[in-house]
C-alpha cells in the first residue's frame, strides 16, 4: 500500500484531508479531519463505492445517506476518518449489481440476489483499511457501522475497535442495502 497524494477537499459538510492510497490493484481514499496520528477511539467509517448512488443519485439504496451521515459525524466530532474502498457491488463489480437488481426487486435479500446471478454474497475485504489505519498509527477506532463483519475483520487483523455506533436507516431507501452499512 503506497500513499500517492494528499490534498484538502471541501464538501457541503466541511473540509477534509484527502489521502489517496494504491495497493497495486485498486485505489482507496482516506478522508480525515483533525490530527489522527496515534489517535485512540478514532471515529471511523468504512465505505464501499456505489456507482448507482454516488454517481447517478439512485435512491434505491442507503449509500449516499450513509456517506452524508459519516461526513457530518466526523466533522461534528472534529476528528475522524472515512475510508472509501473501490469495492463496487460488494466487491463483485457493477455488472453483478446490475444483474442482481431485478432479482432483489422480486424480494430476495442483497446477498442471495448476488448468489442467484453467479456471484458471491459478499466479496469485500478490508485489508486496505487495516493498512491505512496502520499508516496513520491509529491505536483504536470507534466504528460507524451496522455491519458486524467490519468489526470482526478489523479485530482479527489486530485493530482495536473500542465502540460501534449504528448508522441510521433512511426511510425512503426501501430497505435496500448495497453496503449492509
Ligand atoms: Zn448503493
Amino acid at each position: 500500500m503506497i500513499l500517492l497524494a494528499q490534498d484538502s477537499i471541501s464538501t457541503r459538510h466541511g473540509t477534509f484531508r484527502e489521502s489517496l492510497f494504491y495497493n497495486g490493484l485498486s485505489q482507496s481514499v482516506a478522508l480525515t479531519v483533525g490530527e489522527i496520528a496515534g489517535a485512540s477511539r478514532l471515529l471511523c467509517r468504512i465505505h464501499s463505492s456505489c456507482l448507482s448512488a454516488h454517481g447517478f443519485g439512485s435512491i434505491s439504496c442507503d449509500c449516499s445517506a450513509q456517506m452524508d451521515h459519516a461526513q457530518a459525524e466526523v466533522v461534528r466530532a472534529g476528528r475522524g476518518i472515512i475510508v472509501w474502498l473501490e469495492q463496487e457491488g460488494r466487491g463483485n463489480g457493477h455488472l453483478a449489481k446490475m444483474l442482481a437488481e431485478p432479482v432483489k426487486r422480486r424480494g430476495l435479500p442483497q446477498g442471495a440476489a448476488y448468489e442467484a446471478v453467479g456471484f458471491q454474497a459478499d466479496a469485500r475485504g478490508y485489508t486496505d483499511v487495516v493498512e491505512i489505519l496502520r499508516h496513520f498509527k491509529v491505536v483504536s477506532v470507534a466504528l460507524l457501522t451496522n455491519n458486524p463483519l467490519k468489526r470482526a475483520f478489523l479485530e482479527k487483523s489486530g485493530i482495536t475497535v473500542s465502540d460501534v455506533f449504528r448508522v441510521p436507516r433512511r426511510a425512503e431507501s426501501k430497505g435496500v442495502r448495497c453496503d449492509f452499512s
